[in-house]
């Protein structure tokens, strides 16, 4: 087997990657359906990880392979085409301050994406804000980098701030993070906030009306972290198909953060998404990244594949926010992935699928539907 100019020598972390390809590489007939180089494979691919978070207020240059888990030298090495990059709001006491002070710092981590997406010397990338930008981008040889909102807190009680969130990029809201906000009860309320079960049941009626400005903005709505409740509220409202950036399978791994099957059910129905994440006690019970493997996620992708459709999942990774596990390490290690489903029969279509396309889809959707 071969490894294209651009990858040089095989990078430490691929040995299981390696493995697979010289199985795969063992003679056949003529028309041996099996692709002989994942490598190549995962290559050719438009690959997407829709959930990456970023340090802050400061951290590791991004143009420079360092500590972090994803930076521009490991999404090159890792083939990854393109990162939805967060700003993210941590939960805290609801006042108007912390609210500004959660907008503010918002914007600011936007700034920040975008900063990150003007790239270096020999490090191309792009703030790729449409599907059709991130192909391009991609066609290009560029890094493509799209900028997201994890918490509603974001924009606390304000409307309009969805709309200047958006005009810095943001194509998603994760509607809260672990606590409930003013739009949604979240899967983990905040005992140390004070807060019970559940405040509003789902939406509040500033969630449906963020909702429907989402919708009107062209932000696709993410159900990650959300209660199951708000989940079924959101579905139900939103004009677009509601997504989850980065969940697991409660089915394989019972946890607050995962979708439950009657969940994944409503996702098919509206035309959603799962983008299956690699937070290891997720992925298992308890588990801590060690312990988990690529066949670990590898079975949550396959068996929403089998009860929702190829259509309905996708890849995520958080990492940088708690993502990553033996095998998928750092955004370098992405080619073990696809070589873990190409040893499971999924094939260049299938991938193209999970790794971006159908994320591409919804972004477009979002992108029609916006007034
Ligand atoms: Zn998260």
């Amino acid at each position: 087997m071969h490894y294209p100019s651009a990858y040089g020598a095989a990078p430490p972390g691929l040995a299981f990657l390696l493995d697979v390809a010289a199985q795969a590489a063992k003679p056949g007939g003529m028309n041996d359906a099996l692709p002989i180089d994942p490598l190549a494979l995962h290559q050719g691919l438009l690959t997407i990880d829709t959930h990456i978070d970023i340090p802050w207020p400061t951290g590791p240059d991004p143009f420079l392979d360092g500590t972090r888990k994803v930076d521009l030298p490991k999404m090159r090495r890792g083939g990854l085409s393109a990162g939805c990059f967060v700003a993210y709001v941590p939960q805290t006491a609801r006042t108007p301050a912390s609210e500004l002070a959660a907008y503010e710092r918002a914007t600011a981590m936007l700034a920040a994406i975008h900063r990150l997406a003007a790239g270096a010397p020999g490090l191309p990338a792009r703030l790729t804000v449409t599907a059709d930008e991130v192909v391009r981008a991609r066609q290009d040889g560029v890094l493509a980098i799209i900028p997201v909102v994890e918490n509603g807190f974001a924009i606390g009680t304000d409307l309009a701030r969805l709309a200047r969130l958006r005009a810095l990029g943001a194509r998603y809201l994760t509607l809260t993070h672990n606590g409930h906000n003013a739009l949604a009860d979240s899967a983990i309320p905040r005992a140390d906030l004070g807060e019970r079960a559940a405040e509003h049941g789902g939406l509040s009626a500033f969630g449906r009306a963020a909702v429907a400005e989402l919708n009107r903005l062209g932000m696709l709505v993410d159900v990650a972290h959300v209660s199951r409740a708000t989940m079924l509220d959101a579905a139900e409202v939103s004009r677009t198909p509601v997504f989850s950036s980065h969940s697991c399978v409660a089915a394989l791994c019972p946890h607050p953060r995962n979708m439950e099957n009657a969940q994944l059910d409503v996702l098919a129905e509206v035309d959603g998404l799962i983008q299956i994440t690699a937070v290891s006690a997720f992925l298992k019970p308890h588990a801590r990244p060690e312990q988990v493997t690529v066949a670990d996620f590898a079975d949550h992708i396959d068996y929403a594949v089998n009860r929702i459709g190829i259509r309905h999942v996708g890849i995520s990774s958080d990492f940088d926010g708690g993502g990553g596990f033996s095998g998928w390490n750092d955004a370098g290690d992405c080619p073990n992935i696809t070589a873990e489903l190409i040893r499971r029969g999924y094939d260049r279509a299938a991938l193209d699928l999970l790794w971006g396309g159908n994320f591409l889809r919804l972004l477009r959707v979002a992108e029609a539907h916006a007034a």
